[in-house]
């Protein structure tokens, strides 16, 4: 969307406290950890039963968001947030949902509806798949189809959108009323109904009432035909629209399917849509595939798509991924993964799912199910009716997570196992013993059972670096403690942070409230502000191309010399900038780059005392050896050339301008030379320069065993025949190579990774994408896990058998490596 702040306040009626109505909204923002755009987001400050939103006001001002639907005026809030406007309303709830309405009556194009019991997402993704090769669609983000997810989907239509397709997901009464005033459908879905969401309502046709209220204005309503409820609930409600009823029992009904035949991995469909005959087939066999499929079927039909499109793009359709995600587990397991939400309904979709699975010959088959909640059922009935379903679809085994399904352990008479909660389970070694079945997981939200999947999946073959932004933290606090508290810190963050992956990590930094971070060229900062950092940075070595991009991204450039400074001046006096805050270098040692603090000074200073282009923020230098006390004379000297230097330089102005020389080790080593600021670099990423060792850990570069062989003496391993097997040997292939970044000069026995807590030595040389390892004593199976470097084995080990420093190893894992971020 895009609307001036003055429109949007127009539209939603609201009182305005501030005085910067030329701002731009583009983005709408509920969630403050989604922030992405400060400048141009509006951030609706919604109070659940949880939580408030208004708690987020200060921290999101700090991050540089301007614009704020508010239930209440923050106090002082003109000095608080001086450049804020906030947006009084008696609800921001019904603000985002009045704006959504609005801007859903701008548009006059087809909108599809879909609310049901089950399906909603999939049905929603799999209409995308099938009109978007000849259409714009917007559709709602993932399952987006609460009271707070539907205005967000609905202000994601633009002047390209062609056709729009939003879900609708109710829990109580009269909760359909409003999603129905911003949804506006013109075409309805209703998938199907069922128990989902029943406690609330006395009876399922109320429900399902309440869901068909959706459609009161739109011009054609398509649904299952043959379900009674649903049909029965059509008749009765007061819909006046069109029909389009599928059916595979009426041969009457405009779209009536004539013949279901499933195969091993796909679905025959036949059927007659006024009155023609055509067929489809479907990449799926579960009976809630099928269902889905018809149901888009028919609104693709409704929307005059051909019948052999329909077919073509029909049998190219893809599992929408959050729901019945079929892994590959470990120890011979397959892993049924629908841990996304936990209904009777559901649980019939999933079980009728595994039962189809083609690949479960004599396979145990065996259930892990959490309390089932919000079934509208009392638990005796409920479980006598999940232990009905478990029992009749063949489930050899159950195991119950949570104290409801515990307490109604009598009603299943298969073998199992009930434990309290997820980590009950976790902690009893029972999913350890696990091999060669076939498992469903099945469990509500608030029962992680992510926990159990992770668990239970063969890690895919995926070498990524883990970095752990906790860690971060407690090493940003560790230097914290060697510096005064007004002391300013620097974090640098060039080399896409020492390899950690720059945006995730300077993210952290950010809220952690740095004050500066620090990259090494201008493309880099550019790409930390369109991820939405707003904090200053800093360019060490700007490239005389790149002067447009440090003024349109606010990215404060190093100058280290004269060249550099003139063509600064002219490229910001031309774009009639003034003030533009850069960093000035003096050389006092390094002898790399930097002003001669000796002999620049006076020349430096008339230069920038006679022009108003740029104002220098700071003045810097850099130590050469402050990790080592051997360099303790020579790190004297450099100081006190800085010293002299930066004085000058200060005294030729009236602002002050920040003094720094520290860097990580500088940090430790030198409190009397901190300044007014000081530059963290590799302690941040957990090494201690002084002496190498680890603070807290932050990147874990890992891998998983590809494949395991037995080696006689005598063989070879790997290209060359260097790696000579002496003894009979397993040896494991890993998926990490040297272009991955790992180094070469480790092969050969030089070096090793950690498999199963053990040290397994690399065989042979080091290939480009793969290499091997020695694993004859060690205990373990293909798919597990193998540390390359990490919380057990320290990076320096390998810098120090590569005789050079953990800069080196850190920086040179290779973007391809995918960064996984945890906290
Ligand atoms: C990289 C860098 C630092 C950080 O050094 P560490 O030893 O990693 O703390 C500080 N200042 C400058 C100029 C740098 O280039």
């Amino acid at each position: 969307m895009h609307y001036s702040l003055e429109k949007v306040i127009a539209l939603i009626g609201a009182r305005l406290f501030g005085h910067h109505l030329d701002a731009q909204i583009d983005w709408l923002l509920t969630d403050s950890r989604s922030l992405a755009f400060p400048e141009t987001s509006l951030f609706f400050a919604l109070r659940t039963k949880c939580n408030d939103g208004h708690k987020y006001i200060a921290d999101l001002y700090r991050r540089g968001v301007r614009n704020f639907v508010v239930g209440t005026v923050p106090d002082h809030y003109e000095e608080l947030y001086p450049e804020a406007n906030f947006l009084l309303v008696i609800s921001p709830l019904k603000a985002l949902q009045r704006l959504a309405e609005r801007h859903r009556e701008a548009f006059s194009i087809p909108i599809i509806g879909v609310t049901g019991s089950n399906g909603k997402t999939v049905v929603k993704e799999w209409l995308y798949q099938l009109l978007s090769p000849s259409m714009v669609v917007t559709r709602s983000p993932r399952s987006y189809n609460s009271q707070v997810g539907v205005p967000l989907s609905v202000c994601l239509l633009n002047e390209q959108s062609q056709i729009g397709i939003f879900e609708a997901g109710i829990s109580q009464p009269d909760e359909m009323q409003t999603l129905r005033a911003m949804i506006q459908p013109t075409i309805g879905v209703m998938t199907n109904i069922g128990q989902a969401h029943q406690e609330n309502f006395a009876t399922i046709e109320e429900k399902c009432l309440e869901k068909l209220s959706l459609f009161k204005d739109t011009n054609i309503l398509i649904y299952d035909g043959d379900d009674p409820v649903i049909s029965d609930c059509v008749q009765r409600s007061l819909y006046t629209g069109d029909l389009l009823a599928w059916s595979r029992k009426d041969a009457d009904s405009p779209l009536f399917i004539h013949t279901i035949k499933k195969n091993e991995t796909s679905t025959e469909i036949a059927y007659a849509y006024l009155k023609k005959n055509y067929e489809m087939t479907i990449p799926f066999v579960d009976d809630a595939s099928i269902q889905n499929a018809l149901n888009a079927l028919a609104v693709c039909l409704y929307l005059h798509i051909s019948p052999a499109v329909i077919a073509e793009r029909m049998s190219r359709l893809e599992p929408v991924a959050m729901r019945l995600e079929v892994k590959q587990g470990v120890r011979g397991c397959t892993i049924i993964n629908d841990s996304y939400n936990n209904d009777v309904n559901s649980l019939d979709i999933a079980l009728d799912f595994m039962s189809r699975r083609p690949d479960q010959n004599g396979m145990t088959r065996t259930l892990i199910l959490s309390d089932i909640q919000q079934s509208g059922m009392n638990n005796e009935e409920l479980y006598a009716k999940v232990a009905e379903m478990v029992h009749s679809r063949g489930i050899d085994r159950i195991i119950g997570v949570g104290p409801q399904i515990a307490a109604a352990h009598s009603a299943f008479t298969i073998k199992k196992r009930f434990f309290p909660s997820t980590s009950a389970l976790l902690e009893s070694g029972v999913l350890n013993e696990i091999q060669h079945e076939l498992v469903l997981l099945k469990g509500a939200r608030e029962f992680n059972f992510e926990e159990l999947t992770e668990l239970l999946s063969l890690k895919v073959h995926e070498t990524t670096l883990e970095v752990n932004l906790e860690a971060l933290s407690e090493n940003l606090n560790f230097y914290r403690s060697f510096m005064k508290p007004e002391t300013k810190l620097v974090c640098m963050i060039k080399a896409s942070a020492y390899g950690a992956g720059s945006v995730e990590i300077a993210k952290t930094l950010q809220d952690r409230g740095v004050d500066y971070l620090a990259v090494a060229v201008a493309d880099e900062g550019a790409d930390l502000r369109k991820a939405g950092i707003t904090a200053n940075i800093i360019i060490m070595n700007p490239e005389m191309s790149s002067f447009n991009t440090l003024f349109e991204y606010d990215l404060e450039p190093e100058v280290y010399n004269f060249r550099l400074l003139e063509a600064l001046i002219k490229a910001a006096r031309k774009q009639g900038i003034s003030n533009f805050p850069v960093h000035i270098k003096l050389d006092t040692g390094m002898h790399r780059l930097g002003f001669n603090p000796k002999t620049d000074m006076p020349q430096l200073i008339d230069r920038l005392k006679h022009q108003s282009a740029l104002i220098p923020r700071s003045v810097f230098s850099h130590f050469v050896g402050s990790d080592s006390p051997k360099f303790d004379e020579f790190s004297a000297q450099q100081f006190q050339l800085f010293d002299e230097g930066s004085k000058q330089l200060q005294l030729a102005f009236s602002h002050k301008i920040l003094r720094h020389i520290c860097n990580s080790a500088g940090i430790e080593r030198f409190p009397e030379r901190h300044l007014d600021m000081c530059r963290l670099g590799l302690g941040l990423y957990g090494i201690d320069p002084i002496d190498n060792h680890v603070i807290h850990n932050l990147s874990s570069l890992k891998t998983t065993i590809l494949q395991i062989r037995d080696v006689a003496p005598g063989e070879t391993v790997g290209y060359s025949r260097k790696g000579t097997i002496t003894r009979p040997s397993r040896i494991a292939a890993i998926p990490i190579g040297y272009a991955d970044g790992l180094n070469r000069h480790l092969g050969n026995g030089h070096c090793y990774c950690l498999v199963n807590g053990k040290k397994a030595y690399y065989v042979g040389n080091i290939c480009m994408d793969v290499c091997m390892i020695d694993v004859t004593d060690i205990p373990c199976h293909e798919g597990d896990s193998v540390e390359i470097f990490g919380d057990n084995l320290p990076v320096t080990v390998l810098s120090d058998v590569l005789q050079t420093i953990p800069y080196e190893v850190l920086t040179s894992i290779s973007e391809r490596v995918k960064r996984v971020y945890f906290q």
